[in-house]
């Protein structure tokens, strides 16, 4: 039987800063850049309660909550604790796939049978970090990875959450709709004049109706609600690069078109390197023609990149050394030769505007999806 879990830190960064600083303890925490102009990267859940989230700016953050604590961040600190919770979530599962700094998907397959009830290892993983790190994860078991990641976002902070395969379907039921990644403020509100408010009015549903609204992402979306999603949990964790590349429907013809499709990528390469809390000195474009003949081109710099621009300004070089003689059909972009980002991240003096730009957008990415966003050049 497939199992799968999600691990996810309860308000990561803060829970870390209150730890290290007793002082902060049970006091509304942020963190997210002492400036006016950055955006709230997690707060603690005291703060919550003054209605302040994650991707909020500051100014926003400092009206609703006076009496807040505003901190901005030490991100080798986070990636310690990252990695030594990597370490735990190895010592579970050979395929874990981590999301970004503080979740991560498990493989648990089979497992059941050596322990008995699943339920155990969830108990023991939540036990193991809190020995290790200090701090409480949420954790959700469930069939596939739609249903665990709902699970550990149920009952936070320090929740377990089983969903188990014949009794998803009822369990997810009654749940609202905006609790499926994908359906953002515009599509709930969509659908809730349609009079569909939970998960198991969007299941039952005529797919006709849905499409007006939900698009192309009908089937996927419906697929969800009903407990289905098949999508395999990638062993990432020890990836040597990453990468993205794109088949396209018709083949490129024009520079623009080239150049518009490289910066997608750019962005969509820089959003998993980000996540994962890793930089990386090698960018390889990769360029395969309508004849199916195809050029690779890297380069390497002194500096390691993760953001979309650093990333795209590298593509941008390799652009220039390839002839572009025929028409494209795919086109890829990697990043190797990754290291660890540490303060890199939170290395605001470089370029603070960007850095916060790009963490609001990952943030609202990995709340939402990855498509729930294209930016311009
Ligand atoms: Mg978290």
């Amino acid at each position: 039987m497939r199992w799968v879990m999600h691990v996810d830190m309860d308000a990561f960064f803060a829970s870390v800063e209150q730890l290290d600083n007793p002082q902060y303890r049970g006091k509304p925490l942020i963190v997210g850049g002492k400036s006016h102009r950055g955006v709230v990267s997690t707060c603690s859940y005291e703060e919550r309660e003054y209605g302040v989230h994650s991707a909020m700016p500051i100014v926003q953050a400092k009206r609703l909550c006076p009496p807040g604590i505003f901190v901005s961040g030490r991100m080798g600190r986070y990636v310690e604790v990252s990695q030594q919770m990597m370490k735990i979530f190895a010592e579970f599962s050979p395929c874990v796939e981590p999301l970004s700094i503080d979740e991560a998907f498990l493989d648990l397959s089979g497992m059941e049978h050596l322990v008995g009830d699943i339920t155990l290892l969830g108990r023991k993983i939540k036990m193991r970090i809190k020995e290790v790190t200090g701090l409480t994860a949420s954790v959700g078991l469930a069939p596939n990875k739609f249903l665990a990641k709902l699970g550990s976002d149920l009952r936070k902070p320090d929740g377990l959450v089983i969903i188990s395969a014949h009794n998803a379907k009822e369990f997810i039921a009654p749940l609202p709709v905006n609790k499926i990644f994908g359906i953002g403020k515009k599509a709930n509100e969509a659908l809730q004049k349609i009079g569909i408010i939970t998960i198991g009015q969007l299941a039952a549903c005529d797919e006709l109706y849905l499409k007006n609204i939900l698009g192309n992402n009908t089937a996927l979306v419906q697929n969800l609600a009903r407990g289905i999603d098949d999508r395999p949990v990638e062993n990432t964790r020890e990836a040597k690069s990453i990468g993205k590349e794109t088949t396209y429907m018709e083949d490129l013809l024009t520079q623009e078109k080239y150049h518009d499709a490289l910066w997608d990528l750019s962005q969509q390469v820089g959003w998993r390197v980000r996540n994962i809390c890793l930089a990386g000195r090698t960018v390889t474009l990769k360029v395969k023609y309508r004849s199916f003949k195809s050029v690779t081109r890297s380069i390497t710099t002194e500096v390691p990149v993760s953001a979309d621009e650093d990333i795209f300004a590298l593509v941008e070089k390799l652009i220039g050394q390839i002839k572009w003689a025929e028409p494209v059909r795919l086109l890829g972009v990697s990043v190797s030769k990754l290291v660890p980002a540490g303060e890199l991240l939170l290395d605001f003096a470089r370029d603070e505007k960007q850095q916060k730009r790009n963490a609001a957008l990952d943030a609202l990415k990995n709340k939402f999806g990855e498509h729930i966003i294209k930016r311009g050049k």
